[in-house]
């Protein structure tokens, strides 16, 4: 098995590192390559996604990737920005399925915004679709409007949507990954106002004849917004299309405290796939040893379980994580009166030491961890 390391800007570096620590100390048979993406990319190739960074992604078996951007490159043409990586790679190695779990820690409930008991043993999942919608849909532009408003006034539009094989894909991930849940998908639309969700809700509700154990209920993307914050437990797997998925997903992460905890995967057909944390490069933090890469380490232990048939692997990492917030260890992000705060390579050492089972912690039980809820 081959793991293409692409660690990318800012916090990118330092939090790949502590991953690949735990990586290691896994014994497990792989190798790794590591390449330049993003920022760092283009100084170095004069492209934020190189061709041999690509080749690199294509002929690997999995994908770890850190964080790419940093505002000195907000000047470039668009095709030239650190982040036009990563719609590179979702492209070219057709990953079409988001997964983005919310899970809040016992020991970190207090850190949400959200009072402790509506987010204590929160363990939800946000399947977001990533090829089509609003943001790939043609024609888009800016133009002279011909109608309208104000006809002869400058304008812009994009366009939204999607196929029926699209959304078919889709909704079969949600359901089988319903199925090893809680077996119910919340399917998230706007089909009282856009016809494109109409279309989404019937395919979905097509879909879902096939999965007879699993229950399907829909709601409007602006009412699926306001449950999350006063019942996030209620939800159990959310489908949704490009557009809802980043900004639900972002909501839904805000709800566990902090992003400097959540993984996420991007998968293709073949659950071949591309695992990073939810955050961006932070650049206000980069190079201090201030960033959490708990999230990273965290992505690398989906990546075990769902491109690299490591399940048992994943389960000792996720532990491992369990048991370094169990004994009080926290990273700026995250850190509370009481407990002992600690730098990134710190905080990867404290995992790797726990995998070794050296630190003290509560026994933890780990099936509910990542995509399956016990
Ligand atoms: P960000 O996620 O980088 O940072 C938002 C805030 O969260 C900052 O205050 C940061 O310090 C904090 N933060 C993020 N990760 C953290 C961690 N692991 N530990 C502790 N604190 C953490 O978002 P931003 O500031 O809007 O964007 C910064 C750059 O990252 C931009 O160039 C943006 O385009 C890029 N970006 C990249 C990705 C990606 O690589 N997938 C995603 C989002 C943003």
């Amino acid at each position: 098995m081959k793991i293409a390391i692409l660690p990318g800007d800012g916090i990118g570096t330092e939090i790949m590192a502590e991953a690949v620590k735990v990586l290691a100390v896994l014994d497990l048979p792989f190798e790794t390559e590591t390449a330049l993406v993003g920022g760092a990319a283009y100084e170095a190739h004069g492209h934020p996604l190189p061709e041999s960074t690509l080749a690199l992604a294509k002929a690997a078996d999995a994908v770890l990737f850190g964080a790419v951007g940093d505002w000195k490159y907000d000047k470039l043409e668009r095709q030239f920005r650190p982040e036009q990586a990563i719609l590179g790679l979702r492209k070219h190695l057709g990953l079409f399925a988001n997964f983005r779990p919310a899970i809040c820690y016992e020991q970190l409930t207090h850190a949400s915004s959200l009072k402790p008991e509506l987010v204590a043993g929160l363990d939800i999942l946000i399947i977001r679709e990533l090829t089509g919608d609003i943001y790939f849909g043609q024609p888009r532009g800016r133009r002279v409007a011909v109608d309208g408003h104000f006809p002869g006034a400058e304008e812009a539009f994009d366009t939204m949507r999607y196929s029926k094989p699209e959304i078919e894909r889709i909704a079969h991930v949600a359901f089988q990954a319903a199925r090893r849940r809680s077996k119910k998908v919340t399917s998230v639309d706007k089909a009282n106002v856009l016809e494109t969700f109409q279309f989404w809700k019937d395919v979905v509700t097509e879909v879902h004849a096939q999965y007879p154990d699993v229950a399907l209920d829909h709601m409007y993307v602006d009412n699926a917004a306001m449950q999350l914050v006063k019942a996030p437990k209620a939800f159990d797997v959310v489908v949704t299309g490009n557009m809802f998925g980043d900004i639900l997903s972002d909501e839904a992460a805000m709800l566990t405290g902090s992003i400097g905890m959540l993984p996420s995967a991007s998968l293709d057909k073949h659950n071949k796939g591309l695992y990073e944390p939810s955050h961006g490069s932070a650049p206000d933090i980069a190079g201090k040893d201030l960033a959490n890469p708990l999230a990273t380490i965290l992505s690398a232990a989906m990546m075990l379980r769902y491109s690299l048939n490591q399940p048992d692997a994943a389960d000792r990492i996720e532990s491992a994580v369990k048991a370094v917030l169990s004994a009080g260890l926290r990273t700026g992000d995250i850190w509370s009166e009481g407990t002992q705060r600690v730098g990134t390579r710190e905080m990867g050492d404290a995992v790797v030491a726990a995998l070794h089972g050296q630190v003290a912690g509560k026994t933890i039980t780990t099936r509910t961890a990542g995509i399956i809820k016990g």
